[in-house]
């Protein structure tokens, strides 16, 4: 069977463009490339069209766009979905970087060798990954199986980096509870992890994947662990 992402002229990995971001790519001005398709179903995701897989736009599209932001934006954030899968994704970087373009790549993480190819090439610049849950929830969160080795992989790669990098993690108080997030919070000390943990609320929605509605359960911050720094965000 004909493998439906391989690319041809008229190929559209891409979801959509967001023109402009002052918030997504920090201390830079930057734009989003939203690529379709992801390998996990987070249920509290809220982009279940991007997740899907259908894309709207070329690569030609991407380019004349940055074309005509040379000189005005900073940096390009690749989204989506999952960047990762995207299977030209190292050639798209390589023309990004030529037009001189700072690049950001937003990750689950699953896709350890495409992160590695990345950095060997010196291709982005930055990075924000998803720390999904512990080991014993991770596949119960992202519906990916064997998931958390991929990610310790892919974790190792971007620690050992020199590449601005953050890690992040979605917090509904069905899914990961406060022992929990200190077990992860215990997982990054312990690898060395110089950064700051993310915490970030979850978002309700009409959209939500598993019809995820706000826990009835409260998730108490002041049971949170010091031993790294924790930055709360939405809460
Ligand atoms: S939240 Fe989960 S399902 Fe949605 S794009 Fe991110 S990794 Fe994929």
């Amino acid at each position: 069977m004909n493998d439906l992402r391989l690319p041809t002229s008229d190929f559209r990995p891409v979801y959509d463009i967001t023109k402009f971001t002052m918030l997504d790519y920090p201390d830079e001005l930057a734009c989003i490339i939203w690529f379709s398709g992801c390998n996990m179903r987070c249920p509290y995701c809220y982009n279940p069209a991007i997740v899907s897989g259908k894309g709207y736009q070329s690569e030609a599209d991407v380019f004349e766009f940055l074309e005509s932001r040379r000189m005005k934006l900073d940096g390009v954030v690749l989204s989506g979905g999952e960047a990762t899968l995207y299977p030209q994704l190292i050639e798209f970087c390589r023309k990004v970087k030529a037009m001189g373009f700072l690049i950001k790549l937003d990750t689950n993480g699953s896709k350890p060798k495409v992160i590695e190819q990345l950095l060997n090439e010196n291709l982005i610049d930055y990075a924000a990954m998803d720390f999904k849950a512990t080991k014993e929830k991770y596949e119960a969160v992202s519906k990916l199986k064997n998931g958390f080795d991929n990610f310790c992989e892919s974790f190792d790669l971007l620690n050992s980096s020199n590449i601005k990098f953050e890690i992040r993690t979605t917090i509904h108080a069905d899914l990961l509870n406060e022992a929990d997030i200190n077990e992860m919070a215990t997982f990054l000390k312990e690898k060395g992890y110089q950064g700051t943990f993310y915490l970030q609320h979850f978002l309700e929605t009409e959209t939500n994947i598993g019809d995820l509605k706000n826990s009835e359960l409260h998730f108490d911050t002041d049971k949170l662990t010091k031993e790294i720094p924790i930055e709360l965000r939405n809460f």
